[in-house]
């Protein structure tokens, strides 16, 4: 598995799947799951982007962005220049299968010429957030992971809170504490 720290509010768009294109200023040629982190810190003009739309119709029901924790995953399926997604915009392309909106999409990112769009399927938002350090880049990550909840093999505090006990794993990717829902 791999994992990247995004900023709020941009990691909880990510997990909710309001945000479906990560922009960076570089590249991967890496395809597949990724853990979202959210970064430990909130700068303040960030949490005053919060009350402005889109983001504020975005982030609507969600009391509090976690920071400084893993708290979903989304699979990267495709990348291309800033300037692609500007022209399937302007040629009328929906952005995803199902629609969504471009208006807001560009909002949540930084499509400036030269940088690159991520595009990212499959958004899952953890039950539990497990804290964890951030790290820059894409790196790997070494433990097992719940794909429903986020408890990891060496942190189930989520589920003895709820069961009881340490939940065992079912596959690399479900926990016990899942299987019974
Ligand atoms: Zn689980
Ligand atoms: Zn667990």
């Amino acid at each position: 598995m791999k994992i990247i720290s995004l900023l709020q509010p941009w990691a909880t768009l990510v997990v909710i799947g309001a945000k479906k294109i990560e922009t960076r200023s570089w590249n991967t040629t890496y395809r597949g799951p990724l853990l979202i982190h959210s970064s430990a810190r909130m700068k303040k003009e960030h949490k005053a982007l919060c009350n402005t739309e889109p983001f504020k119709s975005a982030l609507a029901g969600i009391p509090e962005l976690p920071l400084g924790a893993i708290i979903g995953m989304a699979a990267i399926t495709g990348t291309s220049d800033t300037s692609f997604y500007m022209d399937a915009k302007k040629a009328g392309i929906k952005l995803t299968d199902d629609g969504g909106n471009w208006d807001d999409e560009l909002a949540f990112g930084d499509y400036s010429p030269g940088r690159y769009g991520w595009l990212l399927s499959k958004p899952v938002s953890f039950r539990n957030h497990i804290q964890w350090k951030g790290e820059l880049g894409i790196r790997d990550f070494e433990h097992l992971i719940c794909q429903k909840c986020g408890c990891m093999d060496h942190d189930c505090r989520a589920c003895i809170e709820k069961t009881g006990r340490p939940c065992s794993w079912v596959s690399e990717t479900l926990c016990s504490a899942c299987l019974k829902r």
